[in-house]
């Protein structure tokens, strides 16, 4: 394994490229052009503020990992194998494109299909490959894994993504942290909220599924069952209204319909809420007397509590209790969760974006299982997908409903091309393995989702042996296809100073001189001083949820379900005779989605996959501490072992992920439990959102 020598060459400016809200600006000694030592947090960035996780903090490891991929590789023997002989990468590109004009002549550009996610949140690394696939008019990528209940949910209320500085969470007397498990995943925020505690005496609230890093950590800290995040902001607004502490000045000037709002709450106090969320009145009591008490209270809403089917009107509830108590007003008030609206990025030579055709369908990510299987609603009737390039994403380990993701794999008849670091289980499954580079072997910018800063990440260090860049290959392939694009013609630093001057943040000379750009708007701007982002300036406790903004092909889900006012939604897959449990799969500390499942720090932390149970439940079943269990539903069925847990409420289950399939027994991974129907209303993968049975494994 990779030992750092002693002193650095020089300390580079960079940033964190991996799908955390945090974006981390990183300091990393460059020890010499092939190797990286110590990687830091930025200390004079305001956000990081010097803090970062360990898994990054030890990133060479990673970077210098003696796994990496370094050579092409062509499948030699079975599908799914692991069987490779090395290939050039002239016969490697020119076999995708081959592959690719075969799909296309036999069926039509359609059934080629581009797959990418978030494994670089590098704008051009990452989104580079929808401007091939708009230049082709291959199929379209619905992205639906991640982002999609929850911010649909926060913008029904406000009508932007935007909201509070997150650094206003130091000058809060409150911050609730409600549905990330911000010690493991996105440490800033607890870098900010800790600071606002020792500074200022704030308190602490989170809100989450089980008593993680997050929930120790809190002054107060409120244990819901999963999916029941909506009934408990319900009780929290009815005890504000009850009590007197809704801010009835800030209703009437910035809210939409708040006496239809405290009419609809007056039969959803406490008592209804506990029993939903298995929370204690009392607690619930207590959560409420802090937010009415409390003026500047800054909700954190993260991603894990829209991971459920009715995960929009659980986020939309949540950024509800903010508007109804006013803590809209103050600095360190107000709700937060995205700032993805304050970019206003150019993305047209990026993605390509002026050359889309709206008649070339666009296939849900999260159903690529039902789409490879060749379902015909999954592929609206069009051709089967027969050919794939693959970026950024492990959908074997990571998409949900496994089993047909497998399927589909497996099938003889398509053709896929993954590039990739590592090789992972969709590179096993694949015809062609393309080795790609790591963030600091390219050049790319990056923006905050938690926070609000524009970062460069230039390239540092040379790459391993033959690895080519996500960029690289694009361009490789676009010359071979035949598309046509100014963007196929420039290189990353190129794109990266005419996307940075169209969208009006300067020069990438600037950028790189000052290396990140702080975009935070205006305090009045923030907090919606003037009025929320809809046309009549009035928060929304009423969505009309079909006119929710947000990039989408269309409608997906139950959306004429969806509750009129905050509410329960029963869409949940609630536990049943047969299914006695719900089940989330929330994130482990060393991981990030299957990121990471490959150095030896964090898997020596987290070391084998388990499920959490409470003991009670645990005693009925005759389980015990570290015993072996199965978990199973219609979808599947998971081998793994028990951990007991009294961090959990009765009849709920933790599994945290995401472990690769091949450390379960039988190679089925969790998400083989999990479903793929899309969530309303723009669909979305519902991970915490399953009803399981368990029993010791025979
Ligand atoms: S906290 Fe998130 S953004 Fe920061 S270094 Fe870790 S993974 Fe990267």
């Amino acid at each position: 394994m990779f030992r750092p020598k002693s002193a650095p060459l020089r300390v580079a400016a960079t940033a964190c490229p991996h799908d955390c809200p945090s974006t981390c600006a990183l300091e990393v000694d460059v020890l010499d052009e092939r190797t990286i030592g110590r990687v830091r947090g930025a200390r004079d960035n305001s956000y990081t503020a010097g803090v970062i996780c360990a898994k990054v903090a030890r990133y060479a490891e990673r970077i210098h990992h003696p796994d990496r991929l370094t050579k092409p590789l062509v499948r030699t023997g079975a599908k799914g194998s692991g069987t490779f002989a090395p290939i050039s990468w002239d016969d490697a590109l020119d076999l995708v494109a081959e592959k690719f004009n075969e799909a296309e002549a036999r069926y039509s550009s359609e059934a080629v299909w581009p797959y990418q996610y978030a494994g670089t949140m590098g704008l051009v690394m990452r989104d580079g490959i929808h401007r091939l696939r708009h230049a082709k008019k291959y199929s379209g990528f619905h992205s639906t894994i991640c982002v999609n209940p929850a911010w649909t949910g926060f913008v029904a209320g406000t009508g932007l993504l935007a909201g509070p500085d997150p650094r206003e969470m130091a000058k809060s007397d409150c911050v609730v942290i409600w549905g990330t498990n911000a010690v493991s995943t996105q440490v800033n925020v607890m870098t900010h909220a800790t600071r606002a505690r020792k500074e200022r005496g704030a308190k602490i609230v989170a809100v989450d599924v089980y008593m993680n890093g997050t929930m120790e950590q809190a002054d107060l800290a409120v244990l819901v069952r999963p999916g029941t995040d909506g009934a408990l902001a319900c009780a929290v607004m009815h005890c504000l209204f009850r009590d007197g502490k809704a801010d009835r000045d800030f209703l009437a000037q910035h809210t939409d319909v708040p006496d239809e709002l405290e009419q609809h709450l007056k039969s959803r106090g406490p008592e209804w809420a506990s029993k939903i969320t298995g929370c204690p009145v009392e607690t619930i009591e207590e959560f409420a007397r802090l937010v009415g008490n409390t003026p500047r209270t800054y909700f954190r809403l993260g991603y894990g509590f829209s991971r459920s089917r009715n995960g929009a009107p659980n986020m939309h509830a949540a950024s509800c209790i903010a508007a109804v108590s006013g803590a809209w007003r103050y600095e360190g008030g107000g709700a937060f969760h995205n700032n993805g609206a304050i970019f206003h990025w150019d993305r047209s030579l990026i993605e390509g974006t002026d050359m889309i055709d709206p008649s070339i369908r666009m296939l849900d990510q999260s159903r690529i299982g039902a789409i490879l299987c060749g379902d015909a609603d999954a592929l609206f009737n069009g051709p089967p997908v027969t050919a794939m390039l693959i970026q950024n994403t492990n959908p074997v380990s990571v998409a949900p409903d496994q089993t047909r993701v497998k399927q589909g794999f497996a099938r003889d008849d398509l053709f896929v091309c993954v590039h990739e670091q590592f090789m992972t289980e969709t590179a096993k499954a694949a015809d062609l393995v393309l080795p790609a580079t790591m963030f600091m072997e390219h050049d790319d910018i990056y923006q905050g989702g938690g926070q609000q800063h524009i970062l460069l990440g230039p390239k540092l260090i040379e790459p391993p042996g033959e690895c080519r860049s996500n960029h690289d290959v694009i361009l490789g392939l676009a010359k071979r296809l035949g598309a046509q694009h100014r963007g196929f013609d420039m290189t990353p630093r190129e794109i990266i100073d005419w996307t940075l001057q169209k969208s009006g943040w300067g020069t990438l000379e600037k950028l790189e001189r000052e290396r990140w750009i702080d975009c935070q708007p205006d305090f009045d701007t923030a907090h919606y001083t003037k009025g929320f982002a809809w046309p009549d300036r009035k928060f929304r406790f009423k969505p009309d949820w079909p006119t929710v903004p947000f990039r989408s092909p269309g409608l997906s889900g139950p959306v004429d379900d969806l509750p009129k006012l905050p509410d329960h939604w029963t869409v949940i897959e609630e536990a049943d005779e047969r299914h006695a449990f719900r089940l989330a799969t929330s994130p482990s500390r060393s991981f990030l989605n299957s990121t990471f499942t490959e150095t030896p720090g964090s898997l020596g932390r987290e070391q084998r996959p388990t499920v959490m149970i409470h003991p009670d439940d645990a005693a009925s079943l005759s389980i015990a501490d570290g015993d072996k269990v199965i978990l199973g539903n219609q979808r599947g069925e998971v081998r793994i072992h028990a951990k007991i847990f009294d961090g959990v409420r009765r009849g709920v289950l933790i599994a945290e992920s995401i472990w690769p399939n091949h450390t379960y027994e039988d190679g089925r991974g969790i998400n083989t439990l999990t479903g793929a129907d899309p969530i309303a209303p723009y669909g979305g993968a519902a991970f915490h959102d399953n009803r399981v049975w368990i029993k010791p494994a025979a």
